[in-house]
């Protein structure tokens, strides 16, 4: 589970195990959710490495706990989804090669080659659930386009488009917006679609305070 955390990652870092996250409703029965525990893992931003906290809430209902991810942290990914996100909307939206977006955001080149190319593989279904989720939102409708990674891309920037209307989530930026919607999957590699959730409105929790 992702939250949409506004917060910079300095300040999430800094509150440590004290930082404040919402309360969500459990993705399987919309429960009350629990803290249970949590773990540390790294992230990295701007070339530096650093620990946060990651809670792990608990559903009493159904006996499983999830991690509650911040919006800037992608599963399974060291680099935050602003960098993530920077890379592959240059190097897909046609604007450089991967080499010098790699190096403008100090992260190694074959990790951004591989995030350009996950992306790539899952453009078409990206495409797809985004544009699904801009109309959902009252935002404009984005056709498909023969080249999958710009479609992508177009959804992306239409579904936040329409999200920015809604409270608090203008702050939160588009990169983490993609990350909160797909539960920090947006690069995973086989992931069920979060998407098929969206006449719920499961994926979009109200942006804290
Ligand atoms: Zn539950």
């Amino acid at each position: 589970m992702v939250w949409p955390c506004p917060l910079p990652v300095d300040a999430y870092v800094a509150a440590g195990r004290e930082v404040g996250f919402p309360r969500l409703a459990c993705p399987s029965c919309a429960g009350p959710l629990v803290f249970w525990s949590g773990y540390w893992r790294h992230v990295r931003e701007a070339g530096r490495c650093q620990k946060i906290f990651v809670p792990r809430l608990r559903c009493g209902r159904c006996r499983v706990s999830h991690a509650l991810l911040p919006a800037f942290a992608l599963a399974w990914r060291l680099d935050v989804a602003e960098t993530v996100g920077a890379v592959i909307a240059e190097v897909a939206g046609g604007g450089c090669g991967v080499r010098p977006a790699a190096a403008r955001r100090a992260v190694p080149y074959t990790t951004a080659r591989g995030w350009v190319r996950r992306f790539g593989c899952r453009a078409r279904e990206l495409g797809v659930g985004f544009a699904a989720l801009a109309v959902e939102l009252g935002g404009e409708a984005v056709r498909p386009a023969a080249d999958a990674a710009g479609f992508a891309l177009a959804a992306i920037g239409a579904a936040f488009g329409a999200a920015a209307g809604l409270p608090g989530w203008l702050a939160v930026g588009v990169w983490r917006f993609a990350c909160s919607v797909s539960g920090g999957r947006l690069i995973a590699a086989n992931t069920t679609s979060p998407y098929l959730m969206v006449g719920k409105r499961r994926f979009m929790p109200p942006v804290p305070p």
